[in-house]
């Protein structure tokens, strides 16, 4: 058992719904061990910057269902340098932090592993990010709101192409990564997808349209902001309007409401589950791991190994696809 006495938790990266939550499960699981807890505001920067603050049982009041962070979030280019790395491990001694539990993607957990290489100071993370491109765990704190807000509103879209006999392509976000993109195209009947992981390629897309059902009176065609068949969503609009001039094609990018509102269920609960694993791991000495969530179970990955793999695409899904949107 390691003598833990202040935990510093902070958010970072990118925002995800169920960050709030994580927050929460940290600062209430450490109560719970006798652990006192200082909420870091604004990430690496503010670290850096001595943006600290006690939390107690009620700073974490009524914040389950929020989305957002309310520690607030930021990227922080300075945590790059020694120099940086120095100033906030500095900072950390003045505010007496000896354990840190970091919150956010791939980019957060790159700089945790750095850190907490040059420095003694045990440090695990949480997967918060909607784009579920983690190793360590089936799924990331948020992902599950992203997809739901996306199935929403592609829904919603459906309707208006429906009325208008109109082709709809969707762009989605998930950085490098088409996670979301598959998911979401299965749960909305979309015509094609088009993610990084896929050689669907223009070619393929022009073949799906050209020889799918020709009765259908409308069509969506989700596609990852990270794929680079053409150059986002807007230039694939063109090519297929170019292609098929008597469709009516419309382009709609989702954006950020993707990364808003309240966490759905399964995120409140990974996110309470990681956010109590996490003080655990930390009393029982793990550091430079992600605290994640397999099959049902904790599972610990060391940082390293969580960043560099992004999760497989399964070829089965990319297949179902295609298979029901006949
Ligand atoms: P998301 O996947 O949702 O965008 P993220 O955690 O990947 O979240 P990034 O912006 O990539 O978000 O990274 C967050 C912060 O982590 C950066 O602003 C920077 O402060 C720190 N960071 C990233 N890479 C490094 C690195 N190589 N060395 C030190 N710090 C880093």
């Amino acid at each position: 058992m390691t003598q833990i006495k202040n935990i510093g938790v902070f958010t970072s990266g990118g925002d995800a719904p169920g960050m709030n939550a994580a927050i929460r499960a940290v600062v209430r699981a450490a109560m719970y061990y006798g652990i006192e807890v200082t909420g870091i505001r604004r990430g690496y920067d503010g670290m850096g910057k001595g943006e600290f603050v006690p939390m107690n049982r009620k700073s974490v009041s009524n914040i389950i269902q929020r989305g957002g962070t309310i520690l607030k979030t930021a990227r922080c280019d300075n945590f790059r340098t020694p120099e940086g790395r120095k100033n906030a491990y500095e900072q950390l001694v003045k505010h007496k932090v000896d354990a840190l539990v970091a919150i956010g993607g791939d980019g957060t957990f790159t700089g945790a592993k750095v850190f907490g290489n040059e420095f003694d100071i045990p440090v695990v993370g949480l997967p918060g990010t909607i784009d579920n491109d983690l190793v360590g765990t089936d799924f990331t704190i948020g992902y599950d709101t992203a997809i739901n807000t996306v199935v929403d509103a592609v829904d919603k879209i459906r309707d208006t192409a429906e009325s208008h006999d109109r082709l709809f392509i969707v762009e989605v976000m998930g950085r490098d990564s088409g996670l979301i993109a598959l998911r979401t195209g299965i749960a909305t009947g979309a015509e094609a997808i088009l993610i990084p992981e896929s050689k669907t390629g223009l070619e393929g897309l022009f073949n799906r349209l050209e020889f799918g059902r020709k009765d259908k009176t409308s069509r969506i065609v989700i596609v990852a902001e990270g794929d680079d068949t053409a150059g986002g969503a807007f230039e694939v609009g063109r090519l297929v309007q170019e292609k098929f001039p008597n469709y009516d094609t419309r382009i709609s990018i989702l954006g950020h409401i993707q990364r808003g509102g309240a966490p759905s269920c399964m995120d409140r609960v990974l996110a309470s589950r990681v956010g109590a694993a996490a003080v655990e791991a930390l009393r029982d000495g793990h550091r430079n791991e992600m605290i994640g969530l397999i099959n049902g179970e904790v599972a610990y990955t060391p940082f390293e190994h969580a960043i560099k793999h992004h999760q497989g695409i399964d070829p089965n899904m990319i297949k179902l696809v295609e298979m029901l949107s006949m």
